[in-house]
């Protein structure tokens, strides 16, 4: 049995809404997450038994659990809707891990809520298993996100553009607040839920940040650090949210809500997957500007508590944004320089990665293996390394003489160079086809053995294996997906 605790409802009645379970037909277990059970001290065999899978359904909740829908606002592709809120969700309860760590449990897809709108509440199988194969790369590249811990069909159709399966999936985060969650008070003028949420977010989040002179404005600081670091994290494996809505901006700095995402196959800064991003919005190079944008809307949500007279909140809260674009390019050089086999970036490296991702995207060279494969090509006399990506090979050649030379400034064997470059390149991503690929086996036949082997492929992405060589490569021409969807 599992105990829960429940911070976020005991806040006042207006963040939420309390649910009662919405009963499927006839669930059935897809997967449980033993790993992540087992480091949250959770019960593994409990969420496999019967019980455990009436939580996990959403059909009936342990006695501890208080299940609320969360209230949240939020601006989506710009425009600003007041009241947005958990429409397929619940917070089922809060567990803290050995460590000490608090996480939410969440079920999605579990049924209607008051915030619900047009919606269904539901989920249709593949957009659950898609979230679960992603949310769990990101975790094994080392990149804050929820995680999946249990996919659930629910054995009820949905109805998309066709009847789907249905399902439900388990989700765990330090947080669920987004920036969105603010939102929805400031929208309100509510001063006292904003300085609520604030101390709540503190208190869970950033505890040490209960002492400075002005938590808010400190508040402001980190979850603008944070970000930063995401997403410059998110772009040195080539990853587009696809839907950096203010409503998917946890201020955890977890990625959060994995819709119409993709891992790059081919390299442009202009790359957009999402069918409804009709604009480029969100496309992979507009990605920082669009996190500090959001972040703009964040700092708008705290001004009354960063200072009583609005006109001296705005100037640190000002600075606190203008911050961004410098700290995402200070994290950005330095995951990029190490993808480039460096110890640390110094005064030039800027320079020698744009030249690179420059010629890069001229030849639309597929992100993940130009990085992988330049370990191969500190090989002397070899044609398997990053250049063969190259419409013009000689162009890489360039630009490499120009890298080797740096690497001569690194002291180190070009072995050890080549060790670094395979620690921070992986070779193993979740690409779209074959995401795809498992989410069709799952969906249409029944069959998720290509599910579990992609999550197995996924869980060491940095270390190549015998036999895995067709999860290496970019899709061939008529494999590629150049278009994802909402689920
Ligand atoms: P998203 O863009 O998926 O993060 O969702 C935006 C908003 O739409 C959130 O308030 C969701 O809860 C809501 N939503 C998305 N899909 C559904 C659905 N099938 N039923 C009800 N609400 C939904
Ligand atoms: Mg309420
Ligand atoms: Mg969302």
């Amino acid at each position: 049995m599992l105990s829960f605790q429940n911070t976020y409802s005991e806040l006042p009645d207006r963040f939420f809404a309390r649910m009662e379970p919405s009963p499927v037909r006839a669930p059935e277990l897809i997967k449980v997450n033993v790993g992540l059970a087992e480091a949250l001290g959770l019960n593994a065999d409990f969420l496999s038994s019967p019980e455990g899978l009436d939580m996990l359904s959403g059909n009936r909740f342990p006695e501890t659990a208080e299940p609320i829908a969360m209230a949240y606002a939020g601006h989506q592709f710009g425009n600003f809707v007041p009241q947005l809120g958990d429409g397929r969700a619940v917070l089922v309860g809060e567990v803290v891990d050995p460590h000490g760590v608090r996480f939410d449990l969440h079920l999605k897809g579990s049924g209607r809520t008051p915030f619900s709108r047009g919606g269904d509440g539901r989920a249709a199988v593949g957009p659950v298993l898609r979230e679960y194969i992603v949310a769990e790369a990101m975790h094994a590249l080392g990149i804050p996100t929820t995680r999946a811990l249990a996919a659930v069909k629910t054995g009820e159709p949905v109805y998309r553009e066709a009847r789907l399966p249905g399902a439900v999936l388990a989700r765990v985060a330090r947080s669920h607040v987004r920036v969105g969650t603010f939102q929805y008070f400031a929208a309100r003028e509510d001063v006292d839920a904003i300085a609520r949420l604030g101390r709540h977010v503190i208190d869970r989040l950033y505890p040490e940040l209960g002492q400075a002179d002005r938590p808010a404005l400190a508040l402001l600081e980190t979850v603008v650090e944070r970000q930063a670091r995401l997403v410059a994290q998110w772009m040195s494996v080539g990853f587009i949210h696809g839907v950096m809505n203010t409503d998917n901006m946890a201020v955890s700095g977890e990625t959060i809500d994995f819709g119409p995402c993709a891992f790059m196959d081919f390299y442009h800064p202009g790359r957009v997957y999402s069918s409804i991003d009709h604009y480029g919005r969100y496309a992979f190079g507009n990605q920082p500007a669009m996190a500090q944008w959001n972040l703009a809307q964040f700092a708008q949500c705290l001004l009354p508590l960063i200072d009583e007279d609005m006109e001296a909140a705005v100037a640190p809260a000002q600075a606190a944004i203008d911050a961004f674009p410098a700290l995402f390019e200070r994290e950005k050089l330095a995951l990029f320089s190490a993808k480039l086999g460096l110890s640390e970036p110094r005064e030039g490296d800027g320079e020698l990665l744009q030249e690179l991702l420059e010629a890069m995207s001229r030849s639309e060279a597929d992100f993940t293996l130009t990085f992988r494969r330049l370990a191969e090509s500190l090989e002397e006399d070899t044609d398997r390394g990053s250049r063969s990506l190259f419409v013009d090979p000689t162009e890489f050649d360039r630009w490499a003489a120009k890298w080797r030379a740096r690497l001569g400034e690194e002291g180190v064997s070009l072995s050890e160079i080549a060790a670094r470059l395979n620690a921070a390149n992986p070779i193993y991503i979740p690409r779209n086809h074959m995401v795809e690929e498992a989410l069709q086996a799952a969906v249409e036949n029944d069959d998720t053995g290509p599910f579990e082997t992609l999550l197995d492929v996924l869980a060491d992405p940095f270390t190549e294996r015998a036999g895995l060589g067709r999860y290496a490569l970019p899709p061939e021409p008529g494999e590629e997906i150049r278009q994802t969807f909402c689920g």
